[in-house]
């Protein structure tokens, strides 16, 4: 199923446009980067996408968002979760009183099957063997990296068709962030999309087949995540170089 954003505008409180006229899709199979810098629009896009816009006394004004055909503009948020579109919040939000395992569970609310419960939970344990070995710990005292991973593998918890995550690497060791863009990429193998909003313009474009860079609301340059990565422009805003 495929996400398709076209002619996005959205105003929050009537007069302040946070998108103007994007237009981005991730296909069925893709992982998708969204890169920008500060208040370039991703949080506001990420919200339109999963029904919280209203929430946010945000509106879209023109334009159109659908999820395998079927609009996503007004949407309830837990509708969008049903339909198979599942965000990883930025700051990991993880419920840090309850136990690794609570935490997973927390995320399969909605999942009827004892025995699909039992399925996802046995797989997220296996891609993150660390969860596993903590399972009965409570989620605050795990670490950062871990608390990121713990949030991934609740939102694995409902079946996601796609995956959005909203800046996962932001804090943490490049080592974790290396270790978090495999994980995407094997989640991805396994069949689910995945679009990853992030500053990180290194992690996200290795991992990423497309890429979108925004700027002050609108779509600044996309391409395929390797060109994006080799062009002058991104070094210099996003990697470092130039
Ligand atoms: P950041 O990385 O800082 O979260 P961002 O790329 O996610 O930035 P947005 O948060 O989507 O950017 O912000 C886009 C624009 O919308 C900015 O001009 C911002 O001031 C405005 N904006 C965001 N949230 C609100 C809100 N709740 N009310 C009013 N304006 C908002």
């Amino acid at each position: 199923m495929e996400l398709d954003v076209s002619g996005l505008q959205v105003t929050y409180a009537g007069v302040i446009r946070a998108l103007r006229d994007i237009d981005l899709r991730v296909g069925t199979g893709e992982i998708v980067a969204v890169l920008g810098s500060n208040g370039a629009g991703k949080t506001t896009l990420l919200r339109a996408i999963t029904g919280s816009l209203k929430r946010h006394r945000a509106r879209v004004d023109k334009g159109q968002v659908t999820f395998g055909g079927r609009s996503l503009v007004d949407a309830h948020p837990a509708d969008v979760v049903n339909r198979g579109v599942v965000l990883v919040p930025e700051g990991r939000r993880v419920f840090g009183r309850l136990s690794v395992e609570e935490n997973l569970k927390a995320g399969a609310i909605s999942v009827r099957s004892r025995a699909t419960r039992a399925e996802r939970r046995e797989k997220v344990y296996g891609m993150f063997p660390r969860l596993a070995e903590r399972s009965g710990q409570r989620a605050a005292l795990l670490s950062g990296g871990e608390q990121q991973m713990l949030a991934i593998g609740r939102a694995l918890m409902s079946g996601p068709r796609l995956l959005l995550l909203d800046e996962p690497s932001l804090g943490l060791a490049p080592q974790i962030v290396t270790h978090i863009g495999e994980v995407l990429r094997q989640i991805n193998r396994e069949g689910t999309s995945v679009m990853l909003v992030e500053q990180n313009a290194a992690m996200a474009l290795g991992v990423a087949d497309n890429g979108y860079v925004l700027e002050l609301g609108r779509v600044e340059l996309s391409g395929p995540a390797a060109e994006l990565a080799a062009s002058d422009d991104i070094a210099s805003l996003y990697l470092g170089r130039g």
